[in-house]
């Protein structure tokens, strides 16, 4: 990767922040090249994986599902066996060991769909930091169970009412608050998004999982895989996973955004595969962003709560260009279709997020040769999303379950 001085990717990346974050940034980037240059910080940040969120997270051979698709054998890296749930909690326990670095007792953090601001929380609460987390209005009404979650940990949760009171905005408001805050607090950015050296950072405490994988598929089938498959939301999972095969050139990159209702429809969030998805820049980055002609940020749609931010990482918006990682998109019907088969033929509940992985490599694995590998990367469990998928399934049962409990609440029982 080129000009990491800067934090540029190709034409892609940078530093575009307001003159006071940059005494704070310079900071952030000091004490994070001195942690990546020195091997014991690693060698901590593993332990602590260890012993706290279960790692290394097994990789799971798919012999059901292979066999069903008659094609490549398909292994799943099981990042949904974090402590939490999903592999956010990488990131954000590496930046944890950071903030102590720093001499830092205070975190504040983004969230969109709650799954960041549970695992910062989490984190915090661990640590023993004071934890403020911004949510946008709209969000904290639609995922009550994390904000519920998170209040517990004992983070403050600021509700986010500018704008369209979604991510974006939660973002916007982390960074002012940051503004006024850098003494003493950090900013746990939550993907590989944002100003130099958010992208670069995340993407390397999350580098834990490809260098895992590679392991783990070598040691067990004895040979490289043909495809790894990553769905692609702020871009953290995908390139973790990637990051460890970049220099296998035949191993194939596929990632995987979020095709919505399809890329004809404009409701989607596919920034690297659809025409929407331009140049631009904002959140402290120059990167592709879902814009409409006139270059206003565009409403996305996702089935999944977790791919559907307007960006994409800077690191990926290159790795396009260079054509290393290939992109797709998988629609909400695809993604329903394959967590009903993933968990019916392996006994594996995807997240609804990763189930856009899962839907590509199923369209590609039985086109592919028996004796080729598949790696998904399962980057979070799916109960989460019981509510959106029992409904996608029109389950009848748990049509009644639902009406019932509803009667019940009306009738003040
Ligand atoms: C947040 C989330 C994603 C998307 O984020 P990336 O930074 O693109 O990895 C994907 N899967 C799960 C389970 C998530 O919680």
């Amino acid at each position: 990767m080129e000009d990491t001085e800067r934090g540029y990717y190709g034409q892609f990346g940078g530093m575009y922040i307001t003159e006071i974050l940059n005494v704070c940034i310079h900071d952030l980037i000091r004490h994070y090249k001195r942690a990546r240059s020195d091997a014991s910080f690693w060698n901590e940040y593993q332990s602590l994986m260890m012993s706290y969120s279960g790692r290394p997270t097994p990789l799971t051979y798919a012999q059901n599902l292979s066999e069903y698709l008659g094609g490549a054998q398909i292994y799943i890296k099981r990042e949904d066996l974090n402590h939490t749930g999903a592999h956010k909690i990488n990131n954000v326990m590496g930046q944890g060991l950071l903030t102590k670095r720093m001499g830092k007792k205070r975190v504040i953090a983004e969230t969109g769909a709650g799954q960041h601001g549970v695992a910062t929380a989490t984190m915090a609460a661990k640590f023993g930091f004071e934890c403020e987390i911004y949510m946008g209005e709209i969000d904290v009404k639609r995922q009550r169970p994390n904000v519920f979650w998170m209040e517990k940990l004992g983070a403050k949760v600021n509700v986010v009412k500018d704008g369209t009171k979604c991510l974006k905005d939660a973002i916007n408001a982390a960074f002012r608050d940051w503004s006024f805050s850098m003494d003493t607090t950090h900013y746990v950015l939550g993907t590989a998004c944002g100003p130099h050296p958010f992208p670069e950072m995340v993407a390397w405490f999350q580098s834990i999982v490809g260098m895992e994988a590679r392991q783990q598929v070598v040691a067990e089938t004895g040979k490289m895989p043909s495809r790894i498959f990553a769905c692609v939301g702020g871009g953290s999972n995908s390139l973790g996973i990637f990051s460890g095969f970049f220099d296998a050139t035949s191993v194939e990159l596929v990632g995987v955004e979020a095709g919505g209702l399809g890329l004809e429809s404009g409701k989607h969030a596919a920034r690297l595969v659809s025409s929407e998805g331009k140049i631009g820049v904002a959140q402290g980055m120059k990167t592709v962003f879902v814009q409409d002609n006139e270059g206003q940020m565009h409403e996305t749609h996702s089935i999944s709560a977790g791919l559907d931010y307007i960006g994409v990482s800077p690191i990926l918006a290159h790795l396009r260009e260079t054509k290393r990682v290939r992109f797709e998109a998988a629609t909400d019907a695809e993604v329903v279709e394959a967590v009903r088969l993933t968990i019916r033929k392996e006994g594996i509940i995807p997240a609804l997020e990763s189930a856009h992985a899962f839907a590509q490599a199923i369209k590609e694995a039985p086109k592919m040769k028996k004796d080729e590998i598949i790696v998904v990367n399962q980057s979070g469990r799916g109960d989460k999303d019981i509510f959106i998928i029992a409904d996608a399934l029109k389950d009848p049962e748990w049509e009644k379950f639902i009406i019932e409990k509803a009667e019940a609440y009306n009738a003040g029982k």
